[in-house]
């Protein structure tokens, strides 16, 4: 067993957070006030390879594995998890749901320019009833013959209004259950497709988060991903690798707040010396160490099993259950390691444990990865 990160992974950590602390950093606080989308950082984060990392080059993708894609997002997220999310769901969901199921020419007309961020794409599989239960799918897709007609409307969707490609879920067949759903590519100028406002959110405010309404969309059949009624099943096995993104973003925010009390406790003075001196806030920065590099391992050990084509349903979903719980526990003592500093926007801290909620919320909540563990342990 070998835990050292090789030259490469070594090269691409510290790319990623260079260009987090000169490029993300300054304006960070700005855009999560006026949930401003960082539309500039994107397009250099595209220019340097980081919206496709895992794509085939002859796509225009970087080639890489998933663990530099893991220590990417973790040094991205460690300053900025609305950028961080957009990373995400444009590798692990949209290029990797492409690349994997998808045809020669959908791959030559939407991947190439995804992959190297030119455009960015979005997963659309949630709905006002339908979340957890992603198999209750009210947005249907009716075969007429060489096009689907799409109707319904999804909610929650990241880059709702700044992607020009949607991988959108749809019901065709009702009496087929979820063998009767389907995966289709929109593009954002479809006649029919509209977009409904910004969500106003807890955390991760620079994402554009919206409800997207399509009526009488017509999608040509060559707009499938894979057979009729795979839909469901490119759903699910795209987010099983899509959890490996969101268990680094959270172990991301977790290590980010980590640094930053580290940093304040060893400057911060409270009865005549540093507080990082009192062996309560210590045992508070021992705790978060150890936490992150736990959550570290499960991340790491899931991008090794999806390099090394073994099952990574199971550590993927230990990797985010895990990495979520500690990105919220440990943004909750770097808050109270900075007392009421901690509390104002400037230290940065109270943004991240904002950010960290959401880990816990989607790409399947923190009971849905118990439910998906529970499985795999019990069949
Ligand atoms: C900011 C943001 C961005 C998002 N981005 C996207 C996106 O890009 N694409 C997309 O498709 N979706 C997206 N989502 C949706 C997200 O994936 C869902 O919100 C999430 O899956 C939960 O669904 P729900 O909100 O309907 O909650 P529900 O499914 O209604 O769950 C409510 C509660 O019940 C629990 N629960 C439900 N079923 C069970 C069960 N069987 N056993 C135990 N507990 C259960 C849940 O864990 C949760 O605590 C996003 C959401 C947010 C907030």
């Amino acid at each position: 067993m070998n835990f050292q990160l090789t030259e490469e992974h070594l090269a691409v950590q510290a790319a990623a957070r260079e260009f987090a602390q000169t490029e993300l950093l300054p304006g960070v606080i700005e855009r999560d006030e006026h949930q401003k989308f960082p539309a500039e950082q994107i397009k250099k984060m595209g220019e340097l390879g980081f919206m496709g990392m895992m794509v085939d080059p002859k796509y225009g993708g970087g080639g890489m594995d998933a663990v530099s894609y893991v220590l990417a997002m973790e040094e991205i997220s460690k300053i900025d998890a609305s950028a961080s999310v957009v990373m995400s769901v444009n590798n692990s969901l949209v290029c990797w749901g492409l690349e994997t199921f998808g045809t020669e020419e959908q791959k030559q007309k939407y991947l190439t320019r995804l992959a190297t961020g030119e455009i960015i794409g979005a997963f659309c599989l949630s709905e006002p009833e339908a979340g957890s239960d992603a198999t209750s799918q009210r947005t249907t897709a009716e075969d007429k013959g060489d096009y689907y007609l799409l109707n319904g409307t999804k909610n929650w969707i990241t880059n709702g209004s700044t992607a020009s490609v949607y991988l959108v879920i749809a019901q065709t067949d009702v009496e087929k259950g979820h063998r009767g759903i389907n995966a289709l590519i929109v593009e954002r100028d479809m006649e029919g497709f509209a977009i409904g406002p910004k969500e106003n959110k807890l955390g991760i405010r620079g994402s554009d988060t919206h409800s997207l309404m399509f009526t009488d969309v017509k999608v040509p059949k060559e707009n499938r991903i894979g057979d009729d009624g795979f839909g469901f099943k490119f759903a699910m096995a795209t987010l099983a690798g899509g959890r490996i993104g969101i268990a680094s973003q959270a172990l991301g925010i977790a290590s980010g707040a980590y640094e930053l009390a580290v940093k304040y406790a060893k400057e911060r003075k409270a009865f005549g010396v540093e507080i990082a001196k009192h062996q309560a806030i210590q045992f508070k920065l021992a705790d978060m160490a150890t936490n992150i590099e736990a959550a570290r391992l499960l991340c790491l050990q899931a991008a090794y099993d999806k390099d090394t084509h073994a099952d990574y349903g199971k550590s993927g979903a230990m990797a985010k259950l895990f990495a979520s719980k500690v990105a919220m526990e440990t943004t909750v003592e770097a808050v109270q390691v900075h007392g009421g500093y901690g509390f104002v926007k400037e230290y940065h801290v109270e943004r991240l444990m904002r950010d960290a909620k959401i880990t816990q919320i989607y790409e399947g909540t923190s009971e849905i990865q118990k439910i998906v563990i529970s499985r795999e342990l019990l069949k």
